[in-house]
């Protein structure tokens, strides 16, 4: 069997996107590790993969949100120098208002959404980079651009992907490490039953199937980009918005203040 192409490393791999994910990676000749908490599910998606395409595929049994679990990921990650591509999909989110939500839960979230994905990409990214490659995907959502969509800590949690992204390839891009990160819309899995809304209540025309999101997105990877909008019809919008990022950045510190801040405040 061709193993040339390295592991897959998937987190979240138990339902969902994740499942496609891990589908696919092992269709392109990937061997792969999935990742998540429910080992029964995540050991039924991999009998089925292996059943059907042969590959390698092992179970990791972790709850990202604990330090424990997520060292041994870690680990994994830092050890088996055959993993080639890293999918830091793994999350959740919540639909009720930021301000009425729990802090407590707001903190798991931003454990597995922002801890866990920086902890793991810094257990491959850099070592990958200098084996002269590797694949990051991480998975963040159009709320990294909309965060009054849903719940906010949600939204910022995933424009904390999006901006982890943009700065990793940025630094790494040239060394040879691939990063892409994905911004889903509402897509058909688990996830809403979990935020506290089923899918079921959304306009049909809004949601994705997530075989077609996934493949999509590793069409947009296929094409080099760094960041892919599954949903969005017309490339030019993010573009244009990219292009003012990169008009505003030129524009943003100085050692005077801006001319409408020079009057006198009221005291
Ligand atoms: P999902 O079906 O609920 O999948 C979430 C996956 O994460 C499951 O495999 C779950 O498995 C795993 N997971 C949850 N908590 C975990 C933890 N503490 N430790 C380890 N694994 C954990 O939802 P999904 O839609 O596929 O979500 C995947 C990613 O897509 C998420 O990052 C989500 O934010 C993003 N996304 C989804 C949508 C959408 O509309 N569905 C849109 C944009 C972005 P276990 O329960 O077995 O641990």
């Amino acid at each position: 069997m061709n193993t040339a192409l390295g592991t897959a490393l998937i987190t979240g791999a138990s339902s969902g996107i994740g499942a496609v994910y891990a589908d696919r990676m092992a269709r392109r000749g990937h061997d792969l590790i999935l990742v998540a908490r429910n080992r029964e599910r995540l050991e039924a998606v991999a009998e089925r993969i292996t059943r059907e395409t042969g590959r390698s595929v092992q179970v990791l049994t972790a709850d990202l949100g604990r330090a424990e679990d997520l060292r041994r990921v870690e680990r994994v990650l830092r050890e088996k120098e055959d993993i080639s591509v890293l999918v830091n999909n793994a999350g959740f989110g919540a639909v009720a208002p930021l301000v009425d939500s729990d802090a407590d839960s707001m903190e798991s979230m931003i454990a597995l959404n922002v801890t866990a994905l920086t902890r793991l990409t810094y257990a491959f990214a850099p070592a990958a980079a200098s084996r002269g490659g590797g694949t990051v995907i991480n998975i963040g959502s159009i709320v990294a651009v909309v965060p009054e969509l849903l719940n906010g800590v949600y939204g910022a949690s995933k424009a904390f992907v999006l901006a982890l992204s943009q700065s990793l390839h940025h630094e790494l891009g040239e060394k040879g490490l691939k990063v892409q990160v994905v911004l889903p819309g509402a897509t058909a899995t688990d996830f809403w039953e979990i935020a506290g809304h089923p899918v079921e209540n959304l306009p049909k025309e809004w949601v994705m199937d997530a075989d077609d999101m996934v493949d999509a997105a590793l069409t947009g990877l296929d094409d080099g980009e760094l960041v892919t909008i599954p949903g969005l019809p017309d490339v030019a919008l993010w573009d244009a918005y990219q292009s003012a990022r990169q008009t505003l950045s030129g524009n943003l510190s100085s050692s005077r203040p801006a001319e409408r801040y020079l009057r006198t405040p009221a005291h």
